[in-house]
């Protein structure tokens, strides 16, 4: 994606940002010795030998900005896609209807009428529920997945070095990934145990987490429930991610990919 930013000549936009950079993956050792780098990106033979975190809406506006400036480009926002415009066999653009701003996809007292934009090639990236992946007859495979995560933004800058530090717990266990002034914390847990881990209170789940993650516990100091954001972790992909006329990308085309080998034992 870097290179690619390069390639349309938006690498300098990009690097405005000020993306945090994260150059490998660590494991801490017991008795406080150096953590032992088990990812090393900085050998790779490329220009950004580094994983970029940005937040996401930044480099949303980042592309949207620079199509703005292509002619013919246009943007629809407060747009919802119903489905493909399938003709012969081949999908030439998209069912949509105006939806009032703020408001989700599909809602409303009374709905705007269905209107058509045409084209030679759609995209489909709505996401990993994806509408029109439904509405064009794909179905993508689904893997078991069992755990969920909850992300919490720690704020404070930590100890950590730059590398993602995966981290066991009681029963949990942590991704950390440095975001420069704060650390964005994955509490991975087994699937539908989250109730149960809130079972004693946030304050108990907080001592707990402060407990495993020492140097996160300042930071950790206010956490509300409200601060846990959960996902639920998916793991699938279209086999063919694509038909005449259609291209399906992102999660609508793979959450999670690529799927674990046979011996993970989700197969
Ligand atoms: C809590 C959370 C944390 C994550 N953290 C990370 C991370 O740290 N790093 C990372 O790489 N990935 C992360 N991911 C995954 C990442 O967000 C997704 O892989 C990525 O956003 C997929 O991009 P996308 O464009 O396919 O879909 P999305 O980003 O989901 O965008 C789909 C868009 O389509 C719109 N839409 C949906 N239906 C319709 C419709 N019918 N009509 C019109 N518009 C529609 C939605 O409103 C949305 O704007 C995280 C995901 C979650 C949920």
């Amino acid at each position: 994606m870097l290179t690619l930013l390069d390639e349309l000549g938006l690498g300098e936009d990009f690097a405005r940002l000020g993306a945090h950079h994260v150059q490998g993956a660590s494991i801490p050792v017991a008795g406080g010795g150096e953590p032992v780098t088990v990812v090393d990106l900085s050998r790779l033979r490329v220009q950004h030998p580094y994983i970029a975190m940005a937040p996401q809406w930044d480099v949303l506006t980042l592309l949207a900005e620079a199509a703005a400036r292509e002619p013919g480009f246009e943007l629809r926002t407060n747009a919802e896609a119903l489905g493909p415009v399938v003709e012969g066999g081949a999908v030439r653009g998209v069912r949509w209807r105006p939806v009032p701003p703020g408001s989700p996809a599909g809602t409303g007292d009374r709905p705007e009428p269905e209107r058509e934009l045409h084209a030679t090639v759609t995209l489909v990236c709505d996401w990993r529920g994806s509408a029109l992946r439904r509405e064009a007859g794909m179905v993508p495979r689904s893997w078991p997945v069992p755990f969920d995560v909850w992300w919490v933004r720690v704020p404070g800058h930590s100890a950590l070095s730059e590398t993602l530090a995966p981290r066991g717990g009681r029963g949990l266990l942590y991704v950390l990934i440095p975001r420069g002034d704060y650390v964005q914390a994955g509490i991975i847990f087994p699937r539908g145990g989250g109730p149960g881990l809130l079972a004693g209170g946030i304050e108990a789940l907080r001592r707990r987490f402060s407990e495993d993650l020492p140097e996160l516990a300042a930071g950790l100091a206010g956490l509300a429930e409200e601060d846990l954001k959960f996902l639920r972790v998916e793991l699938s992909r279209l086999r063919t991610w694509y038909r005449r006329g259609l291209i399906c990308l992102g999660d609508a085309a793979h959450t999670m990919s690529p799927p674990p080998p046979p011996w993970a034992g989700w197969a």
